[in-house]
């Protein structure tokens, strides 16, 4: 017996804007093999551990106090990290971080989007965007992509002229389709937009293509680059994400933040696996390599699939892609069903996950394309 089981959701005085919502549900099933929600399949390497671990002991003795409320160490090694890997001379100032890159996303909205206010996003993209914007009170603007998921430079560059946003959304390389922006067409975009413009590259360290960072001495005053330590770095559940961008942009977000939103605890877990970066990004180049075997694999055996500079692959086609979904569930593999039609999307695992996901895929390509 749960105690106010009774009161159902549409009995509540929820905001109308909220009401026949659905939250955002990757199943999280107890299968053997899950490659459904774009992790880093290779857990943290034994010194990482030992340094994290000794970092949260030193970080416990402090937890009667509040945390620092800016987290400037951990800002400072995120300048460090990312001028190191795109060539930007970043300092603390230009870096902000905070419970995952969805908490990023949500404040960037929180400041410049929010009632009254639109956002723009290129679909199928990343299901959170629209769902921040909603939570917000930002008005969704909807663009499309070509058929092959692919952004038509021209027709994309029209679409935010003449919409005019107060945000666009531009993920690279997008999930869940997996494909990054040239850098050509990313300036053209950023060109074409009257506000500002959120490059969302949470799948950056994975892919061949320049890094957005590298426009913003230029664009400053509009491109906001955000990142996450989710994927790549192996730190999903410590939930760090983070931005580059003019210093004014941080100012911005410390109107919306909650004050001490990041705990001791993060800040000092994160800043210790920081000081591991290179160990844990040796493993983008296997998830790389067991990207193209993966590849390769499903071409061969009759599947299309989608072009991906990321850390997942979405293919097809599916007469069912549901069914299939559940298919593969059936064969102990966790994969996603993202919603477009005939098509699955699946995270690069380890060798023997990405195995046991090809021969699943062998058995069900002949019961259900
Ligand atoms: N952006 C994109 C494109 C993503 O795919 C994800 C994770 N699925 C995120 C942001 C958010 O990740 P996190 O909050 O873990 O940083």
């Amino acid at each position: 017996e749960i105690i106010g089981a009774d009161v159902r959701l549409d009995q509540l005085p929820l905001r109308e804007d909220l009401r026949g919502r659905s939250p955002y549900g990757a199943p999280q099933l107890d299968v053997p093999v899950r490659l459904n929600t774009n992790e880093n399949p290779y857990p943290p390497p034994p010194e990482l551990i030992e340094d994290v671990a000794r970092a949260a002991r030193a970080a416990a003795e402090t937890l009667h106090r509040y945390p620092d409320r800016d987290a400037v160490e951990l800002r400072t090694a995120l300048a460090a990290y990312l001028s190191t890997a795109t060539g930007a001379g970043l300092g603390t100032a230009n870096l902000w971080a905070a419970n995952g890159s969805n908490e990023i996303l949500q404040q960037i909205l929180q400041a410049f989007g929010g009632p009254g206010r639109t956002a723009l996003g290129f679909e199928p993209s990343y299901s959170m965007h629209p769902i921040i914007a909603a939570g917000t009170r930002t008005d969704w603007l909807p663009a499309p992509r070509r058929a092959d998921f692919t952004l038509d430079p021209d027709a994309a560059a029209t679409a935010i002229a003449e919409r005019a946003p107060d945000v666009v959304f531009l993920t690279s390389p997008n999930n869940p389709t997996g494909g990054s922006i040239p850098a050509a067409d990313l300036r053209r975009l950023i060109e074409a937009a009257p506000g500002i413009v959120v490059v969302d590259e949470a799948y950056a360290e994975f892919s061949a293509r320049e890094s957005a960072i590298g426009l913003l001495a230029e664009f400053g005053g509009k491109l906001i680059v955000t990142r996450t330590m989710s994927k790549a770095f192996a730190f999903a559940g410590g939930r760090l994400g983070y931005l580059a961008a003019a210093p004014a942009v941080v100012d911005a977000l410390l109107l919306v933040r909650l004050p001490y939103h990041l705990s001791t605890l993060t800040q000092a877990a994160a800043t210790a696996a920081l000081r591991h970066a290179e160990g844990t990004l040796d493993s983008v180049h296997k998830l790389i390599a067991e990207r193209e075997r993966v590849v390769e694999s499903l071409a061969g055996m009759g599947f299309r699939v989608v072009p991906s500079d990321a850390n997942f692959v979405l293919f097809g086609q599916f007469a069912d892609a549901p069914a299939a979904w559940k298919s593969y569930v059936d064969r102990g593999v966790l994969i996603r069903d993202v919603g477009i039609a005939g098509h699955l999307r699946v995270t690069i695992g380890t060798p023997a996950e990405n195995d046991a996901f090809l021969a699943a895929s062998k058995e069900i390509f002949v019961e259900v394309t």
